[in-house]
């Protein structure tokens, strides 16, 4: 169990597995800090998905306790603390983090190094985050269709390009493996994973209108323009069956 220390920021439970009670606003200052620090930091994603899977895979838990932070990202986790008497309310998810953090590397001249999605997506992502962000630099990119044992590979190339902010869109669970692994080779302060974020910065995916995303209806978006993740949006009422089950928050 998470003891709640006055110093440390509140964490609650879903299934075990903690998400820091933040705002987008206070993840974004807490990175900020984190980059200030001079060792690799992982931030991870906590959604209804990741919390089932972690259920049968031992390494993903334990690299998600090890986290320095797990921001809350889904409806389903929002859902869930309100339910059970929980402090979070608003979702904090990969794409809109990333894009708050855009701001922290203009202004601390901090590089970015993009890895993941299919090949020149990740390429053409950093080129309209550089139109959107004049001033952002881009240490790299580099596609995520890449064999395990190359991991080290693109964790040497990440330290050559010299970023201290890693996005990770490889997928769960590899993004968080990669991150959890690696994140001390690639000599990054900072390396956060944002699953299919580049596919829609790069246009190729287009993002749920903001109606939807404030009805807290982004998954059914998404499943229409995917229906192939129609198994994965069924984990939704399963989550939140057994998360209200456990009403253990901390
Ligand atoms: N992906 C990758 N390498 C792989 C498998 C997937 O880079 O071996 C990419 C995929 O192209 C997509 C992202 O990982 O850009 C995962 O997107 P998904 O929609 O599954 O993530 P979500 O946003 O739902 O977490």
């Amino acid at each position: 169990m998470i003891k709640q220390d006055a110093k440390k920021p509140a964490k609650e439970l879903f299934l075990g597995i903690p998400a820091d009670v933040v705002t987008n606003e206070e993840a974004k200052a807490r990175i900020k800090a984190m980059l200030e620090e001079d060792r690799a930091h992982f931030i991870a994603s906590v959604n209804p998905e990741i919390c089932v899977a972690a259920q049968k895979n031992a390494e993903l838990r334990r690299v998600l306790l090890s986290a320095d932070m797990g921001t809350p990202d889904g409806v389903g986790i929002v859902l869930s603390s309100r339910l059970r008497g929980g402090r979070i309310r608003e979702r904090v998810t990969g794409i809109d983090l990333m894009l708050e953090l855009m701001d922290v590397a203009v202004e601390g001249k901090h590089p970015v190094f993009l890895y993941g999605a299919a090949e020149g997506v990740a390429e053409e992502a950093a080129r309209n985050l550089q139109k959107s962000y004049p001033g952002l630099i881009i240490a790299g990119t580099h596609h995520g269709y890449v064999e395990p044992e190359e991991e080290p590979k693109i964790a040497e190339l990440i330290a050559r390009s010299g970023a201290e902010m890693v996005f990770v869109g490889t997928g769960s669970p590899r993004q968080e493996m990669f991150a959890a692994r690696y994140g001390e080779a690639t000599g990054a302060k900072v390396l956060m994973v944002v699953g299919g974020s580049f596919d829609v910065l790069s246009g190729r995916l287009q993002r749920a209108p903001k109606i939807c995303q404030q009805l807290g209806l982004e998954w059914l978006y998404r499943l229409c323009q995917q229906p192939r993740r129609l198994q994965r949006s069924l984990v939704l009422p399963y989550f939140l069956l057994l998360s209200l089950r456990d009403r253990r928050l901390y």
